[in-house]
């Protein structure tokens, strides 16, 4: 009983502490080097939706989007592809500081119209796992025309299923389709081997990441909050959303500079 209220106690502490610190004006300043003066080993996955100028939470406005881009090129950080990741958590291939991914979910096509110049301005390779059924068959998400292209210049496209149903509540045999026909598409439309999955809503259990790895798939991101390290499931990476909020740039910021203080709290992590 006494640990317990020690406990409480410790965590009443921190959670007035926090709001002090993310309002300290060398926050932005100091970004890098607050993430090694507090020993982030990890690699930071940024998780973008749609980069328009929709007033929903899944759009980050093109111009938030830029300036994000821009933050981090100007502060030292890396910008890797998912095999340097897989390489690294695998093969312990040495990494750049500060290395970060930049992933999108779903295939919009405002990810070729918008974020695509933009990643192209910063030189910054990406992923996008598109949802294959979609692909040149619905308005607003990306054809196969401009996946094709977006992979001769450094986008990556990957899988996040082929209609985009959470495979948990899926029978055997459709969470099964849903894996290995959405590979075989990008794999055909893209002359690739499609290694690289997303899994839609972020819901996932042991079983479907053996389905993955028996697919052929390296690797696997959640929507879990968090950096990818080497405590992390291969099949069930950690990355950090990006949303719109009130001031985009801002929480951008406050989240890619207190990422440790988070995970050791166990904010956010769902
Ligand atoms: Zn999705």
């Amino acid at each position: 009983m006494k640990y317990s209220l020690i406990k409480k106690i410790i965590l009443f502490i921190f959670l007035c502490f926090i709001p002090i610190a993310l309002s300290s004006p060398h926050a932005l300043t100091e970004g890098s080097q607050e993430l090694e003066s507090m020993g982030q080993d990890g690699i930071i996955v940024l998780n973008y939706h749609k980069i328009d100028n929709m007033d929903i939470s899944l759009s980050v406005r093109p111009e938030d989007f830029d300036k994000q881009m821009a933050y981090l090129k100007n502060n030292n950080y890396h910008i890797i592809t998912p095999d340097d990741l897989y390489d690294n958590l695998e093969h312990g291939k040495e990494l750049p500081s500060n290395p970060v991914v930049i992933t999108f979910d779903d295939g919009y096509e405002d990810n070729y119209k918008n974020a695509y110049p933009i990643l192209k301005k910063y030189g910054f390779p990406a992923t996008i796992f598109v949802v294959s059924s979609f692909v040149s068959q619905y308005p607003n998400y990306l054809t196969w025309d401009q996946c094709r292209e977006l992979k001769a210049n450094g986008i990556s496209i990957q899988s996040h299923t082929v209609s985009h149903r959470s495979l948990t509540e899926l029978t055997n045999e459709q969470i099964k389709n849903e894996i290995t026909e959405s590979k075989k598409k990008i794999d055909a439309e893209l002359g690739q081997d499609t290694t690289y999955f997303a899994y839609p809503t972020g819901t996932y259990n042991l079983y479907v990441a053996q389905m993955l790895k028996d697919a052929g798939y390296r690797a696997a991101f959640t929507i879990k909050y968090g950096t990818a390290g080497s405590s992390s499931n291969i099949f069930a990476l950690e990355r950090i959303p990006v949303f719109h909020t009130e001031n985009t740039y801002n929480s951008f910021c406050k989240r890619l500079n207190y990422i440790p203080l988070f995970e050791k709290l166990g904010w956010i992590k769902s």
